[in-house]
């Protein structure tokens, strides 16, 4: 394949004898004429009890000391990999971020990398060695370790493979690749061959936690190849590609869905320029975030207005529009914290109508009331009770048929041969 950079996340490097088997399958790849660039994360659980124990001694830990803190667990292991490289005869070295140089800037916990010097590991490559490197950190220009924030070993490995111009960065994880839907909610859900960077930024912000959101946003700026796999079992996981001219586009790649948010609506406010911003701007000078929005059209003067936000803000919310709702002369201010968000994705909704209206009609034909929709290009999310969570997300699944494989096409088959 040529020189590829292998991902390993906590649970793939959580004991010795994973350490080991991840040292087998570098050695492989090694011997398979690879140039291998290793990024592995923390011993899982690690990174949390780092923060409990400093959390043990300050509430509210100062940022420096606790990326100086958390990047300790990483250089554990990629010591351990290293050694246990060596002990099957199999060239490596190791590094941390700043005996790198992952440059980030100082945004302690959440830094983003600025410039990595890739010429010393080019160097090790051509010597023979597996290089391996701790993911999550960096340093600043002051010298101050700095952390990527959580699962920010992706981005290193993302940011790596960038920096090298490798030919794949390969992401080995506990699943072994990106599904239609969760599993857990639908049995039949289909893990992909092929999902594009746009369709995998939307599950992962929906909250389909295969990777760090970050990575796939750098991954997609530099052209990064990335493919999610299974560290335990062989196979060819997900390929994360690039949407091409002329390219075959799935209508609908899958379903994603979050039970993280509330909702609340503030009904019969005065429909005067400055409302939306008002209550809106309250909500967001306190530091909340956002998500859907809809106004009614206005009778008499008078709107209304629903929003949903993460459900830990729920109260705060509610307390604040509430405040402000007797300032406006609003009639009456509620929420309901019992919903969840059920989101298609699909870059072929651009150029396919009638997708809104199979989904409106499967969920109305098991008697699922929507409470809330909005549109985007690739992606119609729609919020309905709690309750029928799993019912909308299978009959959804079914709907689009996301349980079938599709046919490869014959025209490419018939050329072929
Ligand atoms: N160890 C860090 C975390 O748990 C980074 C990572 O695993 O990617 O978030
Ligand atoms: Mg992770």
């Amino acid at each position: 394949m040529g020189l590829v950079v292998k991902k390993f996340g906590g649970t793939s490097v959580g004991t010795s004898e994973r350490i080991q088997e991840v040292a087998q399958t570098v050695k492989a790849s090694r011997e398979a004429g690879d140039d291998v660039v290793v990024v592995v994360s923390a011993m899982s659980g690690e990174t949390n009890r780092l923060l409990e124990l400093a959390e043990a001694l300050h509430p509210n830990p100062p940022g420096r000391e606790v990326d100086v803190l958390l990047s300790t667990g990483e250089q554990v292991t990629i010591a351990l990999l290293t050694m246990a490289l060596q002990q099957i005869d199999c060239p490596a070295c190791c590094y941390t971020g700043a005996q790198v140089r992952i440059l980030t800037d100082s945004a302690f916990s959440r830094a983003r990398i600025l410039d990595i010097d890739a010429e010393p590991l080019r160097e090790d490559l051509h010597q023979g060695r597996v290089v391996v490197v701790a993911g999550f950190q960096g340093v600043d220009e002051d010298g101050a370790i700095t952390t990527l924030g959580r699962g920010g070993s992706d981005t290193t490995a993302v940011a790596l493979a960038a920096a090298l111009e490798a030919d794949e960065c390969q992401i080995y994880t506990d699943v072994d690749g990106v599904y239609t839907t969760d599993p857990r909610v639908v049995p039949e859900a289909r893990r992909l061959d092929r999902i594009t960077a746009d369709e995998m930024l939307e599950l992962s912000s929906l909250g389909s936690k295969v990777l760090q959101i970050r990575a796939v946003e750098f991954a997609g700026k530099y052209g990064v190849p990335l493919r999610v796999l299974s560290s335990f079992e062989a196979g060819p996981g997900t390929l994360i590609t690039y949407e091409e001219e002329g390219m075959e586009k799935p209508l609908i790649s899958g379903i994603a869905f979050n039970r993280d948010e509330a909702k609340v609506s503030i009904i019969g406010v005065p429909d005067t320029p400055g409302i939306a911003a008002k209550i809106l701007g309250a909500v967001s000078e306190a530091n909340i975030e956002v998500d859907m929005i809809i106004q009614n059209i206005s009778q008499q003067g008078l709107t209304d207005f629903t929003f949903t936000v993460h459900k830990r803000d729920y109260q705060a919310t509610l307390d604040l529009v509430r405040e402000n709702a007797e300032k406006l002369g609003a009639r009456q201010v509620f929420g309901d914290d019992k919903i969840a968000k059920v989101s298609l994705v699909g870059v072929g909704m651009r150029s396919h109508a009638g997708v809104a209206n199979t989904m409106f009609r499967s969920l109305s034909d098991e008697g699922i009331n929507i409470q809330m929709i909005s549109t985007s290009e690739i992606k119609i999310s729609v919020v309905l009770e709690e309750k029928y969570l799993e019912l909308g997300v299978r009959a959804l699944h079914k709907a689009f048929e996301l349980d079938v494989q599709p046919v490869p096409e014959l025209e490419e088959e018939a050329s072929e041969s």
